[in-house]
């Protein structure tokens, strides 16, 4: 019904909930709050007390040659450590290497990113050396104390789950089946 007003506020009514938005307000039996890392202090206080919003960077290479690519990884796994630090990277379709950081600040960001990502990736793999990277983009990640997402029950029949810790593509997939259950 309201597909694109950002939801402004949620509370009780009778057995149901009202989803305020700018355009208008509706009621449901049911609400599951997706809003993760960019959940406002006005929608839900208690998930935004439980984590903390970080900028996640994402750069993607020029093409690499297919000399290059065997020596990264010959089969195209998707690499990903286990540090706090988390350093990834994978292959796309038009043979580029995205991989990403984590920043606490933005300040000079893209220049930063680009060196330090450089610098991982030719150590890694010499054969990197002449890296250049085509494209840089940002988000929000939803960082937990311990590492671990949350599951939450905010009232009757109101819902979340938060707290991916940058790891939600692969995981919000078989949550989001079981909550639709
Ligand atoms: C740069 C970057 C790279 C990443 N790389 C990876 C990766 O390689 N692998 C991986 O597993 N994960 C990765 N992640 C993390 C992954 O994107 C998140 O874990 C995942 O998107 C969380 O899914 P979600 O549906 O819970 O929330 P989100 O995808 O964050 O969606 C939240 C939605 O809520 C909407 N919203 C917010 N407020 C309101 C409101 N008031 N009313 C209505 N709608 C609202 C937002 O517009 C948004 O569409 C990356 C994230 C970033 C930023």
């Amino acid at each position: 019904m309201f597909k694109h007003p950002p939801a402004t506020a949620i509370t009780p009514q009778g057995d149901s909930w009202l989803i305020t938005t700018p355009e208008g307000g509706t009621t449901a039996k049911a609400v599951l709050l997706a809003t993760n890392a960019y959940t406002g202090q006005n929608i839900e206080p208690r998930i935004a007390r439980s984590m903390l919003p970080l900028r996640a960077y994402q750069l993607a290479t020029e093409p690499l040659s297919e000399a290059q690519w065997a020596e990264i990884t010959p089969a195209r796994e998707s690499i990903s450590d286990t540090r706090c630090d988390l350093w990834y990277f994978r292959y796309t379709s038009d043979h580029r290497l995205v991989t990403g950081v984590a920043l606490p600040f933005k300040a000079g960001a893209k220049f930063r990113l680009q060196a330090l990502l450089k610098s991982r990736l030719e150590t890694a793999f010499p054969s990197l050396a002449q890296l250049s990277f085509s494209h840089v983009w940002n988000g929000f990640v939803g960082i937990t104390a311990d590492f671990t997402p949350r599951f939450h029950e905010l009232g009757p029949n109101y819902y979340s789950f938060t707290g991916y810790n940058g790891r939600g593509l692969a995981l919000t997939l078989p949550i989001d089946r079981a909550f639709a259950r």
